[in-house]
Formats: C-alpha cells, structure tokens, sequence
C-alpha cells in the first residue's frame, strides 16, 4: 500500500484549499471529548488524529436520524470525513450490505456513500472499551476507507486504500512525495504497538463466533440480570456503528420520514393488531444480542460488531456486554 507524506503545516494549508471543493467534517476535542465538526479555515489547527474515537459513530453521516425520503434532497457538494476510527469504517460493511442491497438499494444512502471520501484515522491508542480486534478488526484501515492518516512528529502520512483514494490523490494531492522509508517503519511500527495493547485488552474475550454461540445457548436467567438494569433508552443501539433499524412516518402530503429506531424501545415489535414479540424487557434486551452475534451472521458476510465499545459507554444502566460474555464463558 503506497504512503505518501507531508509537513502538517503544509497538510492544513491544503486542507484549507480543501474546503473549496468538499464540505469537510473531521474530529476535533471539544467540553464532551472528540466528535466530528464541519471544518472551515477557523478550526483546522483543531483537528486531532490518531485517538480513538467520536462520541458520534461514521454510520450518522449516511443514515442520520431523520430524513424525508420523499422531498429530501441529495449531497450537493462532495464531502470529506477524516478521523473515522477503522472500528466504524468497518461498521459500514454490513450497512452496504443491507442498504445498498441489488435489488432494493436506498438512493439516499447510495448517493451519501458515492459522494463521501473516508480518510481514516489509525488508532494510536487505545479507550477502556475498545476491543476491535476480539472481533479481528484491526485499528488502522486496511479497506473500506480510500485512505488513512498517521500523524507522526511533525509529518502526516497518508496510507492510499481504494480507487477512490487513489483518484482524489491524482486530483488533489499532486504535491505530494511517496514517504521515506524510516517514516513507513514507523507508522508499522505504531500499528504493531497499538495491536499489541489491544490484544492485551481482550485476551480474555471470546471471539465473534464463539459469543454467538454463548449468546445463542444462554439461558433465561442471564438475561433477566443483566436486563434489570437496562432502562430501554436505546442509546446501545443509537451509538453503534452497525445498528440499522428505521421506521417509516407517514406526514401529509404523501411525505414520508425516515428515523432511526431501536430494538431497545418498548413498541419495537408492535404490529396493528397489538402483539408484541418484544414486549418483556428481558426479551428486547435479549434481541440486541441474537441480532449482533447471531442472526445477522446467518444473513449477511460482515460482522453486527466491530467492538468499538461505545454501548458500553453510552449506557445509562452501566451494562458491559463484555462481563456478560465473560460470564457466559466462565
Ligand atoms: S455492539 Fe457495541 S461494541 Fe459492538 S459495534 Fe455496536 S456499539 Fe460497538
Ligand atoms: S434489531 Fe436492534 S440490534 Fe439489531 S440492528 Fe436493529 S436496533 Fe440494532
Ligand atoms: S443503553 Fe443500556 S439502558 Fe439503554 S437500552 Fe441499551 S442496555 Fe438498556
């Protein structure tokens, strides 16, 4: 895979003629921690790399929470992301899966997807509940986005993934030299580090297919614990970077609004005439973990997980489905 290199203060000045043809969102600490801004010429310098990882995961830019599917426009201007950890760019997989289907393919995704460029940002550290590569994802992109960056001293490294990196490359990055040899072994070597912790941090986990089987053969009781605690918001399933349950909202005028849902809320299941499959929360609370770790294997080639962690964080009831699956391995 090619690098090229740059000086970061050449790399904001061409960010800034960046701005001229992309709508630019990059990660950028603020009072809460790191999330995703709109970048203008103001907060460039703001930008932060390689620390994992927005509050607000990759998958908001291509399903937000609300969108009229009826008067809704399209991108009139091409976007960049850069700083999405690979734990979300991974999570993108099973949505392409779902939402760019052959034959029922949602043209507001596809339009989103087409006119984003993702460059990535490679995990030099590590949060209390990262645990990607439990699942074999690794911290730094190797597909999925068109290019990753590592800032390292005083110079940023830009890893060349997809055709569509290599033609913004042609396009835009024209000034850019293919990086010296010392910088590519240090690059490798963060990365090596960076596996290294985290291979530390889950060394005790099962892995994918081993928590479907856990999850699939638990009994009630497991459920009903960790449930108790479990308050229905929905965050788990709002933060997560493969959850992808919408609802239709028929509005006057034949309009239709789509918004995200969650299997969490009461009402998830309710049909017309009343039934609820999902109406005990030991049961919704259950269904999150069979659709992750169980169904959408049978169903789709990429993992419901990429073990980033942030359902674990987002949770009010201080549910770690890691301690779960630990219990259902003891
Ligand atoms: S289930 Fe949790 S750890 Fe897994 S991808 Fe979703 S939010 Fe991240
Ligand atoms: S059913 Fe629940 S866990 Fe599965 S994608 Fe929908 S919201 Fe996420
Ligand atoms: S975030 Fe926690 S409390 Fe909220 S629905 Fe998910 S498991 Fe329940």
């Amino acid at each position: 895979m090619q690098y090229l290199s740059i000086r970061k203060s050449d790399w904001d000045k061409m960010l800034d003629q960046l701005l001229l043809s992309f709508s630019v969102y990059a990660t950028v600490r603020n009072e809460f921690g790191i999330d995703y801004e709109l970048i203008t010429q103001n907060n460039i310098g703001d930008i932060i790399y390689n620390i994992p990882k927005p509050s607000t995961s990759l998958k908001t830019f291509f399903l937000p929470v609300r969108e009229n599917v009826t008067s809704g426009g399209l991108l009139n201007k091409k976007r960049l992301i850069l700083g999405s950890p690979n734990c979300d760019v991974s999570g993108l997989n099973i949505l392409d899966e779902i939402y760019l289907d052959r034959d029922f393919n949602d043209i507001f995704y596809r339009n989103k997807r087409e006119n984003t460029l993702i460059i990535s940002s490679d995990c030099l550290e590590i949060q209390e509940h990262c645990h990607c590569t439990a699942y074999n994802v690794k911290p730094y992109s190797e597909d999925g986005a068109d290019l990753a960056v590592i800032l390292t001293g005083d110079n940023i490294l830009l890893r060349v993934i997809s055709q569509k990196g290599i033609d913004f490359k042609n396009s835009f990055l024209t000034d850019l030299e293919p990086a010296a040899d010392d910088l590519v072994w240090e690059a490798e070597n963060a990365h090596r580090k960076t596996d290294t912790k985290l291979m530390d941090a889950c060394k005790d986990l099962p892995d994918y297919k081993k928590t479907g089987e856990l999850v699939s053969k638990a009994e009630t009781g497991i459920w009903k614990k960790y449930a108790s605690r479990c308050v229905s918001c929905g965050a788990c399933t709002t933060a997560c970077p493969t959850c992808s349950c919408f609802l239709l909202i028929d509005k006057p005028d034949f309009e239709k609004v789509k918004q995200m849902d969650a299997c969490q809320y009461p009402g998830f299941e309710r049909v017309a005439g009343g039934e609820d499959s999902l109406f005990r929360l030991p049961d919704r609370f259950r269904n999150r973990y069979m659709c992750k770790y169980v169904w959408k294997t049978q169903k789709f080639h990429s993992i419901a997980c990429t073990g980033c962690g942030r359902c674990i964080e987002a949770c009010i009831g201080k549910i770690n489905k890691n301690e779960l699956f630990l219990e259902l391995s003891k």
